[in-house]
């Protein structure tokens, strides 16, 4: 399969030159001793990974571990301090401003963490926003909204308006302005965190259902071992601003990389993750991995 997304030895150093923090890095200086020095943070060091075309790429880590300042890099919303970003080919930082904003608008769209749907637009008008920006007319921006809400089963709620649906609701429809920009690659920053547990599930297999029709390249950030098991074809697990583990759920789960990625992996509903419906695929196959281990 084509590499959609490849990040390569990608750095961000808040609030100072980046040659400066690079120095320091390469000095052999912790992230602790930079912020302790200079009071600023690194947010990510040196993360590189190549997302192929309709994989589910997870990227998981606790709180601060710099999962949506990758992400957010990778849509162009902050700007790296080194390294590369190739979207199809197209590295973003060398390309021409009017190739970046075709790439911005044409190849990605991003499916945020709280719905940020707007309360006084209705369903379908919420999932049309996007495409205005784009110069749509409005028929095909109302077609293109009817066609993203069918494929999250909301086409009946177009009219409604988000206060009337239900959280799981509401997400789906966030979900759909992500679709009804046609993107190749959706980035989609803890879209099913703010979900109680029942309707996360819910999500989780109905992005799963969509995925195995729509063959979207992927890039999921969540804060859940179980959700990034169940749901990436690769999997990175992100400390203190570090890749620490990449790997699928198989590999992971049977040789953990070091005592962090292990102490997460006891915790895990191998049940769940290892179904025939995940991404990860039967149980058997995982038994079969960690004997022969
Ligand atoms: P996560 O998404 O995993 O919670 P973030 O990417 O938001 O983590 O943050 C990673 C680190 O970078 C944290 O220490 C955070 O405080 C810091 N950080 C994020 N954004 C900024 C910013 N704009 N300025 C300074 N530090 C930031």
């Amino acid at each position: 399969m084509p590499v959609k997304v490849s990040v390569k030895n990608i750095f961000k150093i808040f609030g100072m030159e980046p040659h400066r923090g690079l120095e320091l890095l390469k000095n052999g200086r912790s992230k602790e001793d930079i912020f302790e020095e200079t009071g600023q943070t690194v947010g990510v060091e040196d993360a590189s990974f190549d997302v192929e075309e309709g994989q589910i790429f997870v990227v998981m880590g606790l709180s601060g571990s710099g999962k949506s300042t990758l992400v957010r890099m990778i849509n162009g919303l902050i700007e790296p301090s080194a390294g590369q970003i190739i979207i199809d080919g197209d590295d973003v930082a060398s390309c021409s401003p009017a190739r970046l904003r075709d790439i911005r608008r044409n190849k990605v769209s991003m499916v945020f963490q709280h719905f940020a749907l707007f309360p006084h637009k209705t369903v379908a008008e919420n999932v049309a926003f996007g495409l205005k920006i784009k110069g749509m007319p409005a028929e095909e921006r109302r077609r293109r909204a009817m066609e993203a809400l069918a494929q999250v089963g909301l086409e009946s709620r177009a009219d409604s308006y988000p206060d009337e649906l239900s959280g799981g609701m509401q997400q789906r429809v966030g979900l759909a302005r992500g679709l009804a920009a046609e993107p190749e690659i959706l980035l989609m920053d803890e879209p099913f965190s703010a979900l109680d547990p029942l309707i996360r599930r819910d999500m989780q297999e109905e992005l799963l259902e969509l995925q195995r029709t729509l063959k979207k390249t992927i890039i999921f950030i969540t804060h859940d071992l179980n959700e990034a098991l169940i749901l990436g074809n690769q999997i990175a697990i992100m400390r203190n601003g570090r890749f620490v583990q990449t790997g699928t759920a198989e590999e992971i789960v049977a040789n953990p990389a070091n005592d962090y990625v292990a102490a997460f992996t006891q915790d895990i509903d191998r049940s769940r993750v290892f179904t025939a419906d995940s991404v990860a695929g039967p149980a058997d196959a995982v038994q079969l991995s960690t004997d022969t281990a």
